[in-house]
Formats: C-alpha cells, sequence, structure tokens
C-alpha cells in the first residue's frame, strides 16, 4: 500500500468535510435503521454516521464498548443480538469475532472493489475500514536513521537498554509478532523476542503513548507504536503530549522486504443481523472516498482505499512500504505469538 500523495491541507480538508456534508439526502426509507456494536470512541465515527442517516433516511443505533465486552456480549446474545454490524479494532479481533460465530458475510461488490484484498476477511466476514500502521518511532538526535533497518534487527546487542515497547498482553504487539511469524517462522520470531526482551530499557508498561513519552523522556531512545498515537499527542492541546511527541521521529521499517506493519480497524456483519440490507449500506457508505479521507484524518489514521487522501501530518511522515500479509494470518498466528512471547519472558 502506498499512501495517496495527495493531502489534505486545513483547505482542502474544509472542503472534503463540505462535500460530505453538503450532498443532498435521498428519499428516506421509512423507519429503516441499523443497530451498531462499536469498540471506537464516538466521536471518531459519530459524525460520518449522522451524514450516512441525513443522505439515506436510515436511523443508526450505537452501542459503544471495548472490543472484548463487545464481542462477549454478542457471544451471550447470540441469534438475539440487535446488532447488526461491529465495528473494532484490529485483524486480531475481527478475526475472533468471525472464530466465535457471530459474525457473516456481507455480500457487496462496492466493499470488495474498494478495499484491498489484504486488508479484508477472505470469505467477506469482516473489511477492513482504516489502516493502522506500526512502525519504529525514535528519538530525533539520539538515533541515527541510517542505523535503523527492520524490526528484526532491533534485537541486536546494539540497542541494549534503548526500546521501549508495552506489554505482550496487548493485541497490537500479538498481532505484529504475528506477522513475523508469517515472514520469519517461529524459530527466528521467538529467537528475535528474546534479543527484543533483552534491548527493552524497562519492564513494559502502559500504552503506545506512554512509550512515546518514555522516549522522550529520555528513558529509551526508541518506541514501537502505531502513528495515530503520535498524530493524537501533537494535536492533543496538552503541552507535554505535543513537545513529547515533536521530538520523536517515524522511521520506516521493512522497506526492502515485506515493509512496514500494519493492520486495520474494520466493519464485520453479525450472524444476528435483521436489518442487513441497511448494514451493507452503511458499510459501503464508510469506503467511499469522502468518508474515508474524514475518517481515516479524524483517527490520525491511513485510509484503506487506495488513492484516498492522507493528512498533511501523515504525509510528513513520507510514503512507506505496508507488508501486504493477508491481515486473517494476524488472528491465525495470534495464539501462536502470545506463546512464543511467553517464552521469550516478554511481560
Ligand atoms: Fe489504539
Amino acid at each position: 500500500m502506498k499512501p495517496s500523495r495527495c493531502l489534505i491541507s486545513s483547505i482542502t480538508c474544509g472542503i472534503a468535510a463540505a462535500l460530505i456534508f453538503a450532498v443532498p439526502p435521498s428519499v428516506a426509507a421509512a423507519d429503516e435503521e441499523v443497530n451498531l456494536y462499536s469498540a471506537r470512541k464516538e466521536e471518531l465515527i459519530k459524525p460520518l454516521l449522522d451524514r450516512f442517516t441525513e443522505q439515506t433516511g436510515i436511523k443508526v443505533n450505537m452501542v459503544t464498548d471495548k472490543a472484548e465486552t463487545l464481542l462477549k456480549r454478542l457471544e451471550s446474545e447470540g441469534i438475539n443480538s440487535p446488532a447488526d454490524l461491529l465495528v473494532t479494532v484490529d485483524a486480531g479481533n475481527l478475526y475472533r469475532a468471525k472464530e466465535a460465530g457471530v459474525t457473516q458475510p456481507i455480500e457487496s461488490q462496492v466493499l470488495v472493489e474498494a478495499i484491498p484484498e489484504a486488508y479484508r476477511d477472505p470469505e467477506g466476514h469482516w473489511f477492513g475500514l482504516s489502516l493502522r500502521a506500526r512502525p519504529i518511532l525514535y528519538v530525533e538526535g539520539k538515533v541515527d536513521p541510517a542505523s535503523l533497518s527492520t524490526y528484526e534487527a532491533l534485537a541486536d546487542p546494539a540497542w541494549k537498554g534503548r526500546i521501549c515497547i508495552r506489554s505482550s498482553d496487548n493485541i497490537y504487539n500479538q498481532s505484529m509478532v504475528a506477522s513475523m511469524i508469517a515472514a520469519d517462522g517461529v524459530e527466528a520470531t521467538e529467537t528475535w523476542a528474546k534479543g527484543l526482551v533483552a534491548n527493552m530499557a524497562r519492564p513494559p508498561k502502559g500504552g503506545d503513548r506512554d512509550q512515546i513519552a518514555a522516549a522522550a523522556a529520555g528513558q529509551c531512545d526508541l518506541a514501537i507504536a502505531n502513528t495515530y498515537y503520535l498524530a493524537g499527542m501533537l494535536t492533543s492541546g496538552d503541552q507535554s503530549q505535543v513537545d513529547a511527541a515533536q521530538v520523536m521521529r517515524v522511521f520506516w521499517p521493512n522497506q526492502d522486504g515485506r515493509g512496514a506493519h500494519v493492520n486495520v480497524s474494520g466493519i464485520a456483519m453479525t450472524h444476528s443481523a435483521k436489518n442487513k440490507e441497511a448494514a451493507v449500506k452503511l458499510a459501503e457508505f464508510l469506503v467511499s472516498p469522502e468518508s474515508q479521507a474524514w475518517y481515516a484524518e479524524v483517527n490520525g489514521e491511513y485510509p484503506v482505499l487506495p488513492g484516498a487522501e492522507v493528512s498533511e501530518l501523515l504525509q510528513s511522515w513520507g510514503e512507506f512500504k505496508a507488508d501486504d500479509l493477508q491481515l486473517s494470518k494476524l488472528g491465525e498466528f495470534g495464539p501462536e505469538a502470545v506463546r512464543l512471547m511467553d517464552r521469550a519472558g516478554w511481560k
């Protein structure tokens, strides 16, 4: 995947927003509604849902909770669940939902054509809506970017005591390690993980933002974290977060090989869906170029739709080659990744 060269400057961003909010409503379908379980923060998706309702007359009822909680809820509600759609982050979570039997294939040529094959379930149970990149973030002046190359190289003793990364119970790391199992095999990845653990500046604690803050505070020289956290810190309005994010630089690893590790947030139709037609319409609405640009922008993520606009900030981090691994593999190798990290002593 190559993020588009196209910029969303504040001006064009305004135009994009105006485009989204200026389309006249089509004939409203009477009494149509769709029920969405969402693991995303309400403010990150609600304006799009409101626009969808304006355009189609279809009401969207949303329940927001943690990914694991929503999955458990879908499992316990079974076929009687009122949910039609599930929106959650990480292909690992989407895979788990499919494995748990709470999803069904979405039949939509629009989705199939819009979303690259790697970013959707091969059987159509889930589709990526935004792309999340997990590169190396280093402290400017402390790390020569020429000394960086691959995730694999971070196991080199030269990095001893210099790396911050969150715990292995986090699905972002589980999915990243799963991608390495897919690329390098279990044995090589386990050796790598042991090397990485030996190079950690401190026992893992906190989330991705905490790794960035720790690096900026001098506790380590680099962190592995999702780029939208960097975007979120830069625009947080909290000066200490802004200051921390400003000393960090993005390094895209594995550019001569498989590419940087990426993941998705995505959407799935529930097994219990009673408003299937409306659910498909909403999913298709979310992959339109305007929705994609807005959704990625507000989340600090990348669009999944090739050619959709990318914000100026993301553009400033440069184009990169993304690993084109079929993301269902992240779920498939997830349990092996957890066991491997355990064996490697990754807390
Ligand atoms: Fe996150």
